[in-house]
């Protein structure tokens, strides 16, 4: 045991103390005791307990079951939440109810000795600012090592989300997988195939959320957990483009999700999936030249699949496959204000922004250093200019509605819809044109002259 010098907040000592005030251990758990070793300020705080949820719910206002069949529950506290676990361990918990210190301390033992890696398996007695260190996780951490605690095999064989796991704390911490460790990782890879796509979702969306998702998917394919994840990306590997590309698509795939600020997930994944049809759409030219042919549909096709596998919610998916979809734009200081518009309309004036930052990220990760900034500059410069024009860009910006319509004689139903769609996109072309009479003009004798013979 060891003294550690750290000044805990206030809410996490008062939790602390109302715990073992009530006559139970408490200890300061998971990654806030990896943080402190690293000399970092924690983020979030896991704490370990004899106390069982039932017990610890009388205690506090606000206590979540965040996952309550494995001991696990949320207790909110001056703002900030406390994930607390009742220890596990095996067989049966001591007689005693409040058995002597000496007693705790092999509970906590037990309860360590059951954790995935060694740097995971300290506690901190926040009190006593003691470190509880049985499994060497400090010095792991000093040699920034990633090592199953035990025979790694039979550790990977009682749950082989650890192995993702071990990616996860590998891209989190940029620490190296111990060798041993990393063998093992090779030899069960395939059992990652017996885990729920919800556990890989969760923790994938912590490598995503990480300074360094390249460091994560470059061990992904090293270790064979790629083609067993993501098929798709592991096609990739290898896949040369031409041009001003100087990655393979797989590197240039990872390369842009490490581009991408990693506040915003979406565009990450995004960026990661925006080429993973080339692998599937590539052709050679008579000319011996590769190309990619409408990559874009189909890599947005594969994202949506992967994201569905992974059970995204679909507000999620969406986003991200539109971006797909949209990524191929080429500016120029040709384009019409109609171009812009139809641009802005096709894009979402909400989406622009993501569509930028993953444009940037593509720049990057294509030549290995920065892009050229012009072009984006003044598109965004033509962007300004056609919206504080203030032309209607969408639907119900248009001057006439479907009631409008519906009087003028255009029976509802897809007929209106795709009478509204002409005069959306011949006002896109001439915003002049967003004026009562001239739609209903309009849209009579594009009803006449084109649908009502079909
Ligand atoms: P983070 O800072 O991202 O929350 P963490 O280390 O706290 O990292 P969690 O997933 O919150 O990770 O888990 C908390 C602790 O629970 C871990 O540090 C580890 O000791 C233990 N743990 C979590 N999942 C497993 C598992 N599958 N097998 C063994 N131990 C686990
Ligand atoms: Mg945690």
């Amino acid at each position: 045991m060891a003294r550690i010098r750290y000044s805990f907040p206030k809410a996490l000592l008062e939790v602390h103390a109302r715990i073992v005030q009530a006559g139970y251990q408490c200890y300061v758990v998971g990654g806030a005791v990896r943080s402190i070793v690293l000399k970092k300020d924690p983020t979030d705080w896991d704490l370990a307990t004899d106390a069982t949820p039932e017990e610890l719910i009388p205690l506090f206002r606000t206590v979540i079951p965040t996952g309550i069949k494995h001991g696990t529950v949320t207790i909110l506290y001056k703002g900030q939440k406390f994930e607390t676990t009742t220890f596990r361990i095996e067989g049966p918990y001591s007689d005693a109810r409040h058995p002597d210190h000496v007693h705790y301390t092999k509970e906590l033992l037990a309860d360590l000795k059951r954790r995935d890696f060694t740097i995971n398996a300290m506690a901190i007695d926040p009190m006593e600012k003691l470190l509880i260190d049985p499994y060497g996780g400090r010095e792991d951490v000093k040699k920034r090592l990633i090592r199953a605690l035990g025979d790694p095999k039979e550790r990977f064989q009682e749950d082989a989300l650890r192995i993702l796991r071990a990616v996860r704390f590998s891209a989190q911490l940029g620490f190296t997988i111990e060798e041993q460790t990393k063998t093992a990782m090779k030899a069960l890879a395939h059992t990652l195939n017996g885990v729920s796509f919800e556990r890989i979702r969760d923790e994938m969306e912590k490598i995503m959320a990480s300074d360094g998702p390249s460091i994560g998917f470059k061990l992904m394919s090293e270790t064979g957990i790629l083609p067993i994840l993501f098929p798709e990306l592991a096609a990739c590997i290898g896949v040369e483009q031409k041009g001003a590309h100087v990655f393979d698509v797989f590197t240039h795939s990872i390369l842009c999700c490490d581009a991408v600020p990693k506040e915003n997930p979406a565009v990450r994944w995004a960026a990661l999936l925006h080429d993973i049809g080339k692998p599937v759409v590539k052709t050679v030219t008579p000319e011996g030249e590769t190309v990619f042919h409408r990559h874009e549909q189909t890599s947005a096709q594969l994202a949506g699949n992967m994201l569905r596998r992974l059970r995204f919610p679909q507000s999620f998916e969406k986003r991200v496959t539109h971006l797909i979809l949209h990524h191929m734009f080429h500016y120029e200081d040709s384009w019409t204000d109609a171009a812009v518009r139809r641009f802005v309309r096709k894009v979402g004036k909400e989406n622009l922004e993501d569509l930028f930052t993953l444009r940037e990220a593509d720049g990057w990760a294509t030549a290995g250093h920065r892009p050229d900034s012009k072009p984006l500059t003044r598109l965004r410069e033509r962007i300004a200019s056609v919206l504080a024009q203030s032309a209607p860009l969408s639907l119900k910006e248009l001057a006439v509605n479907g009631n409008d319509l519906s009087e003028a004689g255009i029976p509802k139903g897809p007929v209106m819809g795709a009478v509204l769609q002409f005069l959306l996109e011949s006002v896109l072309e001439d915003p002049s044109m967003n004026e009562k009479q001239t739609l209903l003009t309009l849209a009579k004798n594009f009803y006449q002259a084109r649908l009502k013979t079909e």
